[in-house]
């Protein structure tokens, strides 16, 4: 499909060595895509390159860029406070 195409290539302007899976996880986990428009999710692209770059991981939840011991789950890259906020309750 042209347009998915096309918000690949604004991935891979900086991430050149992205797949077409990493492209399109890039673009639902790591900025606002579908929604927001171009220039939102071209500033949210950089940022996760940005992240990338300096080896450090970025919460897929609400984007803040976190040290890598700080993710609550390795597989999961979640920031403590995104984390405790969808922990249920605990029961009593
Ligand atoms: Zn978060």
């Amino acid at each position: 499909m042209n347009t998915q195409h096309t918000w690949h290539d604004l991935v891979r302007l900086r991430l050149p060595q992205a797949s077409d899976d990493e492209c399109d996880y890039v673009l639902w986990n790591q900025t606002c895509f579908p929604f927001g428009g171009a220039q939102r999710v071209w500033h949210q692209v950089r940022l996760h390159a940005y992240a990338r770059s300096v080896g450090a991981m970025q919460c897929e939840l609400c984007g803040r860029i976190m040290d890598m011991t700080e993710s609550a789950h390795p597989k999961w890259p979640v920031c403590r406070s995104c984390d405790e906020a969808l922990r249920p309750p605990e029961e009593s």
